[in-house]
């Protein structure tokens, strides 16, 4: 009669490696690891003013103001003037024009609408002169932007 060996379970004592295998890889750099999180499904609503008509700067495609904001002024939209140096300018006018930023002095002088001062206008995003906001005492505003210096994007 022989007593019944107590050997033969294997108790994993001879694994050393056998954590380190388990360690989690450190967060890397996105798309180094081609991770789970996909683009989320079902986002399409694209923001409204990315495709609505815009008049942009011609330089550096900021927009500036869009088709519905021009108006007017003195009987037409379009009008033509020279500087005092004899450089002429033919503008729109349009009753605003988010992507134009005022900069410097107003001025009384050369006035190109009786009545009105005016300031330079410049493209917020590239600084390239645009136009001039004009503003009235009675307070009427409105600016005229330099045509050739525009695009349409339709
Ligand atoms: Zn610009």
């Amino acid at each position: 009669m022989r007593p019944k060996s107590s050997h033969g379970a294997p108790v994993g004592l001879d694994h050393p490696g056998g954590r380190l295998a388990r360690l989690r890889q450190p967060p890397g750099p996105p798309g180094d690891t081609g991770g789970g999180s996909a683009a989320q499904p079902g986002s399409a609503g694209a923001p409204s003013e990315l495709t609505a008509p815009a008049i942009l700067c011609r330089d550096c495609l900021h927009p500036v103001t869009r088709p519905e904001e021009r108006i007017e002024v003195e009987g037409s939209h379009r009008h033509t003037f020279a500087n005092p140096h004899g450089i002429v300018f033919e503008i729109g006018c349009f009753r605003t024009a988010p992507g134009c930023s005022r900069v410097g002095p107003r001025s009384e002088e050369f006035a190109w609408f009786a009545g009105h001062s005016w300031q330079v206008g410049l493209c917020a995003a590239c600084l390239v002169h645009l136009g001039w906001h004009f503003a009235s005492p009675g307070g009427g505003d409105f600016y005229g932007l330099i045509l050739e210096r525009l695009i349409d994007k339709d």
